[in-house]
């Protein structure tokens, strides 16, 4: 059992402070917003991720796990501090690339530095540019080069949505320690952070910081690449007749594709990881002179099926002022009510500027969409509210509610002609137009609305 200190307590910091004290580690959390803690301690889980609200009260009934305002307290109570604070872009662009605001994770450096007595592990869960670990290593030394502790790259891949699932079975757990005068990895640190997680069933990769903190960047920009690369693939299928959900399929059985990859047309991904740290990775592909060109497509064409997506809409109902719309889904995927960065955003806003009616339906993210969008649409509290006497439905998140919804019955609430423009590909063209929609989605055949036949 080892005292974990978890330092900045959302998505990611709240999921792995939890996964750890379930795997029987005592784990102290802080955060600096005090009514995200009092919320906790009331098991009023700020988060909407399933499973997690179960473990956090069964963790700190167990009394394995506290939340606490008290910074010095989860300092000085910890021998590992995990350092979870967001990195969010900055404002202004270098072209089409943003840096990462590391104000946060200096400002907890900086308080370490004050609070600490004795030896530390203070490890790096967030998501930060190259050498961010070897900038809190000097930040603490400069305060004081007496103090003694290590530093460790321990980058979080959990996916929102599947966080607990993730956390408790990682694919792989990459930790990236500083090396020693004769370039071998430091024995100590490693040790401890194989000890915590020795009973976890994953691959652990042993490398040295600067990899680690790469291989986070790297990964999810991988990801984001295959996105845009079938969306690319998408707008050739849309133009010349084939269907891309076929291709992807076919490409999956491809073992050196492999049936996971990120092979779905829609309008693109969005949340608090993928853009970001693209973005980041060509910040620092800048810095060293390296040509960013790729990454610079990738993220054009991921913000092009924002547009595109509207242009569909145009083309299906000719214009959009004064047109009902119903948009079911906001979060930037299912399963979580975070809209950062999320295509819904774009799309909404668009519809309104065009002067439809919108009226929006997801099942976690409507508190968030009010800061949005304010008073500019209507918030419905179940599909049949927002798809009521509306022209067009809006598909922009997958969630299963929508997946199962009653299609016929949905149809019936609509105004004829009824229109479906689905982003994400979720059904299938030739039942939609046997309901009798218009249908319309990305990179795949438009088959026209089977008509009542008349005898
Ligand atoms: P978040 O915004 O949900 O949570 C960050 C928390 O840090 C907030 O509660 C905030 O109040 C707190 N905080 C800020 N400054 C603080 C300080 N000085 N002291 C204490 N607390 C402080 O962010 P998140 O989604 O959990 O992401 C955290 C990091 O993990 C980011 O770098 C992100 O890129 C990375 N990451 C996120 C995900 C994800 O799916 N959300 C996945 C992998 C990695």
């Amino acid at each position: 059992m080892k005292k974990v200190g978890v330092i900045g307590t959302g998505y990611v910091g709240l999921t792995h402070g939890v996964i750890l004290a379930e795997k029987g580690n005592s784990v102290i959390c802080y955060d600096i917003d005090p009514e995200k803690i009092s919320r906790l301690q009331r098991f009023d889980i700020p988060i909407y991720e399933p499973g997690i609200k179960e473990l956090v009260k069964k963790n700190c009934e167990e009394k394995r796990l506290e939340f606490t305002s008290d910074m010095d307290y989860c300092i000085s109570s910890s021998d590992i501090i995990f350092v979870c604070v967001n990195t969010p872009p900055k404002r202004y662009y270098e072209g089409v690339f943003r840096r990462a605001d590391l104000s946060f994770v200096e400002n907890v450096a900086r308080t370490i530095a004050q609070t600490m007595k004795s030896y530390k592990v203070i490890v790096s869960k967030s998501t930060v540019p190259v050498m961010t670990g070897k900038k809190i290593y000097e930040t603490i030394s400069k305060f004081n080069n007496s103090l003694d502790f290590d530093v460790v790259s321990n980058p979080e891949f959990l996916r929102e949505g599947s966080a607990v699932k993730d956390s408790l079975n990682p694919d792989r757990i990459v930790i990236g320690v500083m090396k020693d005068s004769s370039e071998n990895l430091l024995e100590r640190p490693l040790k401890i952070m194989k000890e915590l997680y020795s009973n976890f069933n994953a691959k652990i990769v042993e490398t040295d910081l600067w990899s680690a903190e790469l291989d986070k960047l790297l990964s999810n920009t991988y990801l984001s690449l295959q996105i845009s690369f079938i969306n690319k693939a998408a707008e050739l299928c849309s133009a010349t007749g084939a269907d891309v959900s076929k291709i992807a399929e076919s490409m999956k059985l491809d073992k050196r594709i492999g049936p996971f990859a990120f092979l779905r047309a829609g309008i693109g991904y969005g949340g608090s990881c993928f853009p970001k740290d693209i973005e980041n990775l060509g910040t620092l592909l800048n810095d060293y002179h390296i040509d960013p060109s790729l990454f610079e497509q990738v993220i054009k064409i991921n913000k092009g099926q924002r547009d595109g997506f509207i242009k569909l809409m145009e083309c299906g109902l000719w214009t959009l002022k004064g047109k009902s719309i119903a948009v079911l889904g906001l979060s930037f995927k299912p399963d979580t009510g975070d809209m950062r960065e999320a295509p819904s955003i774009d799309i909404v806003r668009a519809l309104c500027d065009e002067g439809a009616i919108v009226r929006v339906y997801d099942p976690e993210a409507l508190s968030e969409a009010g800061n949005h969008f304010g008073n500019s649409v209507s918030y419905c509290k179940s599909v049949e509210e927002a798809v009521y006497g509306a022209d067009a439905i809006a598909l922009l998140t997958e969630w299963d509610e929508f997946k199962t919804m009653d299609l016929q019955n949905v149809k019936s609430l609509m105004k004829e002609p009824s229109h479906f423009f689905d982003g994400r590909n979720v059904f299938d063209p030739s039942f939609m137009s046997g309901i009798g929609f218009y249908y319309y989605s990305i990179g795949r055949p438009y088959i026209k609305p089977v008509r009542e036949v008349v005898k």
